[in-house]
C-alpha cells in the first residue's frame, strides 16, 4: 500500500477489516485490526489511545513496536502516564483538538512532535488520526516509521477509512465496559444486602443475592446457586413462604404494585416479612417481581407476647374502669346541679368512654383471632359491597367527594363468610379512603370474581403513603406521621383489624399507593 491508488490488495484489505469488525470480543477485534492495518502501511510502531468513557481518564490501550515484537504492553500505570503526556503536548494531542488526522513528515522538523526522554521510538515520521463518533473524539491512533518521509497522503486517507469502520467498535467497546462496572456494583450492593433478594421474571428466578442463595439452600437442602434460572414454582410446594410468593408472581406485573405479608417458613421454622413488588420497563416491554424477605421471628414474637399483654390488660382494666363510671354515676347524684365536681365528674366519664371503647375494639380483634370463626355459609358477596357502600355514602357526601363504583359481580357470587366481619372490613376501607382523601375528591369501589377469588379494592386521589409507610400500615397502632394527616384522627387499629378479618378468611389483604397521589387498598378471599 505504497501508491496513490487503491489496488487490490488494499481493497481487499479494507474487506477483511470490515468484516472482522463485525466479531465479537471487540477489544481484540479492534487490536488486530490496527495492527493488520499498520502491517499494511508499513508502520513500525504503534499505538492506541482511548478514552474509556466520559467519566475516566484516557488510556492507552496498546503500543505495539512491530519492528520488534519483543517489546509488549506497558504496565497500566505506564499507559496512563503517558496518554497524558502525549495528549498534553504530543500530535496526538493535536489530533484530539483539531478533530484531524495529521502526518508529520520528519519529527525532527515539526513542532508538534515531542520527544520523551524516556520514549520508546527513534521514529522519524509519524501518521496520526482520530476516531470520531457524534463530534467526540474517542481514541487516536498513531503509527510511527523510523524513516523520514515516510508516510504519504495516501496512507492518511486509508487510515481515515478503517479509522471511520472502526469507530463504532471502540464506542461499542466503551458502552460495554461501562456497562460491565455498573453491573459489578449494582451486584456487590445486592449481595451486600443481608436480606434475601429474588428478582423473578415470567415465574423464573433470574437474579438472586447472596441470603436468598442461602434461604434457598436451607429451605431445599441443596446448593441455592443450583435454583437460579429455574422456576419459583418448583420450590413452592414445599413451604409456604415461597407458595405464597409463587401465586403473587403469576400475575401480569405492574409498576409501583406491592404486596407485603408476614408468613411462617415451617421447614426453616422462622417468620418472615415478604414485599413483593412489581416493576415493568415502560419502553423496553421487560417486566418482572423483586422480593425481598426479612426475618422477623424475634419481632413476631415480641409481637405475639404485645398482643397477649393487650388482651391481659383489656380484661383486667374492663372491671377497674366499670367501678369508675359506676362511682362516677354516684357521686353525680349527690352533687347539687350547679357544683364544678359535675365538670370534673364529665371529664372522667368523658375520658373513661374513649378508654372502653379502645378497650372494647381490642378485645373485638383478639376475640376474631383466636376465637373459632362464625361462618354465614352461602353469603352473598355482591350484598356485603353494596351494604358497605351504602353504609359511608353518607360521608362521602359530607365531603363532597365522588364515589364511583366498579362492580362485576353478575353471577352473584356465594360463598362461606362472616358477613359482619367482612362487611366490617369493607366499610373500613372506603371509610379510609374517604377519611384520606380531600373534599371534593374521587374514591372507587371495585369487586370482581378472578377464578376461585373474589377480589375487592377501593382507589382513591387522595393524600397517598410515602413508601417507606406501606409495609407498617396493617400494623396495629400504626398512624402515618405527616403534616398532611396530623389534623385526621384515628387510632392505627382499622387496617389490623380488616387485615386479621381477611387472614381469618384465608386471604390476603394489599397496598398500592403513591405519596401525594393517591391509594390504593384491597382484598381478595378465596370461594369456598
Ligand atoms: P387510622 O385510625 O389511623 O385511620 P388505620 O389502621 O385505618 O388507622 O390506618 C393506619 C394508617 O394508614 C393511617 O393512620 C393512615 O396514615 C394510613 N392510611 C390508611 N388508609 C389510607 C388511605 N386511603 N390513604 C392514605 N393513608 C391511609
Amino acid at each position: 500500500m505504497v501508491n496513490d491508488r487503491p489496488s487490490l490488495q488494499d481493497l481487499e484489505l479494507l474487506a477483511q477489516i470490515s468484516q472482522m469488525l463485525t466479531l465479537r470480543d471487540q477489544d481484540r477485534v479492534l487490536e488486530r485490526v490496527i495492527e493488520l492495518m499498520a502491517n499494511s502501511v508499513g508502520a513500525q510502531h504503534v499505538s492506541l489511545l482511548i478514552h474509556p468513557d466520559h467519566m475516566t481518564e484516557w488510556q492507552q490501550v496498546f503500543v505495539r513496536n512491530l519492528a520488534s515484537p519483543r517489546e509488549r504492553e506497558l504496565g497500566q500505570a505506564g499507559r496512563l502516564h503517558f496518554a497524558r503526556r502525549v495528549l498534553d503536548q504530543g500530535l496526538a494531542g493535536w489530533v484530539f483538538r483539531q478533530r484531524q488526522g495529521a502526518i508529520i513528515l520528519d519529527t525532527k522538523e515539526d513542532d508538534r512532535w515531542v520527544e520523551f526522554a524516556d520514549g520508546t521510538s527513534q521514529a522519524r515520521s509519524a501518521l496520526c488520526v482520530p476516531f470520531v463518533f457524534n463530534d467526540e473524539v474517542l481514541a487516536v491512533l498513531t503509527l510511527l516509521h523510523n524513516e523520514p518521509y515516510y508516510f504519504n497522503e495516501y496512507h492518511l486517507r486509508m487510515t481515515s477509512i478503517v479509522a471511520n469502520q472502526a469507530t463504532v467498535t471502540v464506542r461499542n467497546a466503551q458502552l460495554f465496559t461501562k456497562m460491565r462496572q455498573q453491573q459489578q456494583q449494582l451486584e456487590a450492593v445486592l449481595h451486600a444486602a443481608p436480606d434475601p433478594l429474588l428478582v423473578i421474571n415470567d415465574g423464573v428466578m433470574v437474579l438472586l443475592n447472596h441470603a436468598a442463595t442461602q434461604l434457598l439452600g436451607s429451605v431445599t437442602g441443596e446448593n441455592g446457586t443450583l435454583f437460579l434460572h429455574q422456576p419459583i414454582a418448583q420450590i413452592a410446594g414445599d413451604d409456604l413462604l415461597f407458595a405464597r410468593i409463587s401465586e403473587i408472581v403469576r400475575g401480569e406485573p405492574q409498576s409501583g404494585q406491592t404486596w407485603s405479608f408476614e408468613v411462617r417458613s415451617e421447614v426453616l421454622r422462622r417468620d418472615y416479612l415478604v414485599t413483593v413488588t412489581g416493576w415493568e420497563h415502560p419502553v423496553d416491554d421487560n417486566a418482572g417481581y423483586v422480593v425481598i424477605m426479612r426475618e422477623i421471628t424475634q419481632m413476631r414474637d415480641l409481637n405475639r407476647f404485645k398482643d397477649e399483654m393487650l388482651r391481659i390488660a383489656s380484661h383486667d382494666l374492663r372491671s377497674p374502669l366499670a367501678l369508675i363510671v359506676g362511682y362516677c354515676s354516684l357521686i353525680e347524684l349527690d352533687t347539687p346541679e350547679e357544683s364544678p365536681v359535675r365538670d370534673y365528674l364529665d371529664a372522667i366519664m368523658r375520658s373513661t368512654e374513649r378508654m372502653n371503647g379502645l378497650l372494647e375494639y381490642l378485645l373485638h380483634v383478639e376475640q376474631i383471632k383466636n376465637s373459632p370463626l362464625e361462618l354465614h355459609e352461602d353469603a352473598d358477596f355482591l350484598d356485603l359491597v353494596e351494604a358497605a357502600i351504602r353504609n359511608t355514602t353518607p360521608t362521602a357526601v359530607n365531603k363532597a367527594q365522588i364515589l364511583e363504583t366498579d362492580i362485576a359481580l353478575d353471577d352473584r357470587p356465594h360463598t362461606a363468610m362472616n358477613t359482619v366481619l367482612i362487611r366490617e372490613a369493607m366499610e373500613n376501607l372506603i371509610g379510609n379512603a374517604i377519611k384520606y382523601t380531600p373534599e371534593g375528591g374521587r374514591v372507587r369501589v371495585s369487586a370482581f370474581q378472578q377464578g376461585d377469588y373474589l377480589a375487592f379494592s377501593v382507589e382513591d386521589n387522595g393524600i397517598g403513603i410515602p413508601k417507606e409507610h406501606l409495609p407498617l400500615v396493617f400494623e396495629s397502632f400504626y398512624r402515618v406521621k405527616h403534616e398532611s394527616t396530623d389534623q385526621i384522627e384515628g387510632r392505627g387499629l382499622g387496617l389490623n383489624l380488616v387485615k386479621t378479618v381477611i387472614e381469618r378468611h384465608n386471604g390476603e389483604v394489599w397496598v398500592e399507593s403513591e405519596f401525594g397521589v393517591g391509594s390504593r387498598f384491597g382484598f381478595w378471599i378465596p370461594l369456598i
